[in-house]
């Protein structure tokens, strides 16, 4: 045997962490009292307990108490009087509990990653070397954030007390994500842990006891989907956060509708992982290895859709295999383990089936051979050939050692592939050549994407999702905003069309001009596809005109023009920007005319009109100037990478406009969304429509692209609640009455579309307030585009 066979014929000898410390922990605690409420150590009101048992064997851990809506009732009411004493309490103060937090943290440091090892199941290399630094990291990043807040984020008040509810996949990690930005937002925490994994979150617990932290900032909470329902219902809460399944972000963003709650939802995800015929095919192995077996694969942003280059397919594939083979499935406590146990006999159950059924539906699915521990939930790596793009492994979120395979000819296949999901969380693009990869990364419908790496996290660097994987970002300055609230500048409670809008009027009166208006849709003014029109009434309630009545196929046809121009979200930010202004310069030529129409129309004196075409122009001029300017950041994570923290348009955006200043009204929500990019699907005010429809020609003569501006006019709760349930609408902001803001809210679970609304109220658009970087927020999605760098 030469020196080579001897050093690959050698075995691994067994290599486990020690786990006493662990052991000691946990038979030294009362679990019954493992409820952390106002500083103090409660059992559940209803006196009744959970089991979490160990994954690898299947042996029970702890009888942890289960929390009831009184035990929510009590935390939310701690949090509540915590909250005015944190939230004015210095960012220094804050910064030194979130550090003395961190520090904590890392004296416990190993505890932490055995713990969460034998709760979840996975291998001790990751809790020990990702998920507790990480966490660390967090709060110690944090800590700067509470002293930078007034500086950097002017204007912005904590968003109250925040209820977070996380999964089980990364127990300590997703606790940080959650309670670090809070604590240094201003707000109060009450926490929920999954049911499957509390025993970090406990230990946390006792580590917030003894850093300092206020009684009542942060609550933790052990229970199920029920304790985690009472937070998302609690009056008291302010915001939600939640990660977890895109099933109940679904229920949790219907529950909240017209709460007025805050929402961050970080979901599933399917994301797909492309490889380029010129990458370094073994580094793409090693990142395959750490995308789709890393937490055997129950990660949100798993690589979990291998997609590779026709020419390099069957080359890779075989390496692919022959790593497989050599990944060491096994104890979660062996520092040589790969592939632990997944986390629970009902997700090994899920696993297998959801194999079962992608392997009827065409796919073929290969494991190593190799044996599983005799208990525990484990399954083998396994990867699907063969798999058609409707084959269920490549639609469905399998969270387990499972990787689906498909094909590419070209970049623009490889795009189109890829986007070929209804989530958008992460992705991985593999290619020695980074002109392609940038080329690709923002075609790509997804909230962060990897160059020649993968699953690369940090504090200082936003993460989340586009479509149902979720919205918000977690982590920096991006993710400081989910806590914070900017008051914008509330107007008047908006009354229910029926009882405020314009009813049919007889008499025309002497000044209006006799044509009825149509939509403008794909750049032409089309006829209502009902054809029934909308009367108008002048103040005094007479006939001023009408307009086309919009209906549902009206708005189908226009959310089609807007998704089909291409020409403006891929136009420059300098000719966005140059648009603008030539839309603010062509309505300053007909001022005289739109402040004729807003006397006639609201009966506002001639000065107030006036007033109002000019700050319209204002306001169009101020969009047109921040077009090239409302820029993205590159972030420096402690790592040899940039991170690009892109500005991208939220995609087709629904605006339904409300009735007060009708002019600025709809300049104001049009324009931010166009200057960003984004193609609009406006309902303009359902009483004073001919504000909208009489910018027809300002707009045909200002160089829009035909579909970047759609209008259909009509009766604003119908319209709003069909741009709601439209699939291929990626954002809705609606300002109308709260019934039809809530509805709309609830009616967008479909997609999972971003909606904005005024909860009712209407804003004073005149206010320097309603404009600017708060509503240019809304309109984009932030992607974080990781770049390594050096050889
Ligand atoms: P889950 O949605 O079943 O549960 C998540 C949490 O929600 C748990 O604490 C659970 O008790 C609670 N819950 C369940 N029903 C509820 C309800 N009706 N109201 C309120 N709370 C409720 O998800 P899971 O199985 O624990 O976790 C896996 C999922 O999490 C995967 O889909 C994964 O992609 C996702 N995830 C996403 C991210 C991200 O950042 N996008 C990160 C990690 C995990």
């Amino acid at each position: 045997m030469n020196i080579l066979e001897r050093y690959h014929a050698m075995e691994y000898g067994p290599a486990p962490e020690a786990r006493n410390e662990a052991d000691a922990w946990l038979a030294g605690r009362d679990f019954s009292k493992a409820l952390f409420i106002d500083g103090a150590w409660k059992a559940a009101a209803s006196g009744k307990t959970f089991e979490t048992s160990e994954p690898s064997s299947g042996k029970l851990l702890a009888k942890v108490s289960d929390a009831g809506a009184a035990d929510i009732d009590a935390a939310v009411a701690a949090a509540a009087k915590a909250l005015s004493k944190w939230s004015a309490s210095s960012g220094y103060s804050r910064a030194k509990v979130l550090y003395a937090i961190g520090r904590a943290m890392q004296r416990h440091q190993r505890l932490f990653a055995v713990l969460e090892s034998i709760d979840n199941g996975k291998p001790i290399r990751e809790s020990r070397d990702i998920d507790v630094p990480l966490a660390i990291r967090h709060f110690i990043h944090h800590a700067g954030w509470a002293q930078k807040l007034e500086k950097d984020f002017p204007d912005h008040k904590p968003v109250g007390v925040v209820g977070q509810v996380i999964p089980w996949n990364f127990p300590l990690l997703m606790l940080a994500w959650k309670i670090a930005p809070a604590l240094a937002a201003g707000c109060t925490v009450v926490l929920k842990p999954a049911e499957f994994t509390p025993l970090t979150a406990i230990l946390f617990a006792e580590i917030c006891e003894r850093a300092g932290v206020p009684k009542g900032v942060v609550n933790i909470v052990q229970g199920g989907p029920e304790a985690g329902a009472a937070i998302v219902n609690h009056p008291g809460v302010q915001k939600i956060a939640f990660t977890g399944s895109s099933e109940v972000g679904k229920i949790i963003r219907k529950a909240t509708a017209g709460s007025g709650k805050k929402l961050s939802l970080e979901l599933g995800g399917k994301s797909a992982f492309i490889v380029f015929e010129d990458a370094d095919l073994d580094s793409a192995v090693e990142g395959l290895v750490d995308g789709i077996w890393f937490n055997q694969g129950q990660v949100c942003c798993a690589g979990s859709r291998l997609l590779v280059q026709e020419g390099i397919a069957e080359a890779l594939i075989a390496k692919v295999k022959v790593r497989m083979s050599r990944l060491r499935v096994g104890s979660p406590l062996d520092k040589n383990t790969d592939i632990g146990p997944l986390v629970d006999r009902t997700q090994l159950d899920r696993v297998k089936g959801l194999i079962a059924e992608g392997a009827k539906q065409g796919a073929v699915c290969w494991q190593p051979d190799a044996a599983l521990p005799t208990t525990g939930y484990y399954h083998l790596p396994t990867l699907a050939t063969s798999v058609s793009p409707a084959n269920i492994l490549a639609q469905e979120e399998v969270f387990g050692p499972v990787l689906a395979t498909m094909s590419f000819r070209n970049t623009e296949e490889a795009i189109e592939l890829a986007n070929n999901t209804r989530y958008g969380l992460a992705a991985s693009v593999w290619s020695e050549n980074i002109n392609l990869a940038l080329h690709v990364a923002p075609q790509l419908k997804a909230g962060v994407v990897w160059v020649n790496g993968t699953n690369m996290f940090d504090a200082a660097c936003g993460f989340g999702g586009y479509r149902e994987s979720g919205f918000g970002r977690e982590g920096g300055r991006e993710g400081m905003f989910e806590y914070l609230a900017v008051k914008l500048p509330a107007g008047p409670a908006i009354k229910p069309a029926a009882a405020g809008s314009a009813q049919p009027v007889e008499q025309p009166d002497g000044t209006s001009i006799d044509r009825t208006a149509k939509l403008f849709i794909g750049g032409k003014q089309v006829r209502p596809d009902g054809n029934y029109s909308l009367a108008v009434a002048t103040a005094k309630g007479k006939l001023a005109g009408e307009v086309g009545l919009g209906s549902r196929k009206d708005i189908r046809d226009a959310v089609a023009a807007a998704r089909a121009c291409k020409a403006w979200p891929e136009a420059t930010t300098y000719n966005r920007s140059q648009v603008l202004y030539y839309l603010a310069e062509n309505l300053s030529g007909r001022a005289d005319e739109f402040a004729a129409r807003l006397v006639q129309l609201t009966g506002v004196a001639a000065k107030a009109a006036r007033e109002e075409v000019e700050q319209s122009i204002e306001r169009l001029f101020l969009y047109a100037g921040l077009a090239d300017k409302f820029e993205g950041r590159v972030h420096q994570p402690p790592a040899r990478v940039v991170t690009l923290a892109l500005h991208e348009p939220v995609g087709v955006v629904g605006i339904v406009a409300p009735d007060n200043q009708p002019l600025l009204n709809f300049v104001s929500l049009v324009a931010p969304a166009l200057a960003m990019g984004n193609t609009v699907v406006a309902v303009p005010s359902e009483r004073y429509p001919l504000l909208a429809t009489d910018l027809y020609q300002v707009i045909e003569y200002s160089d829009i692209p035909a579909g970047a501006i759609n209008i259909v006019t009509g009766r604003s709760a119908e319209l709003a609640g069909v741009l709601a349930k439209h699939d291929d609408v990626d954002g809705l902001w609606v300002f109308a009455d709260a019934e039809t803001c809530a509805k709309a809210e609830a009616d967008s679970i479909g997609n999972l579309k971003r909606v904005w609304t005024g909860n009712g109220r209407s804003l004073d658009w005149a206010s320097d307030e309603a404009a600017g970087d708060a509503f240019l927020r809304r309109a984009i999605e932030v992607k974080n585009v990781w770049v390594p760098y050096g050889d």
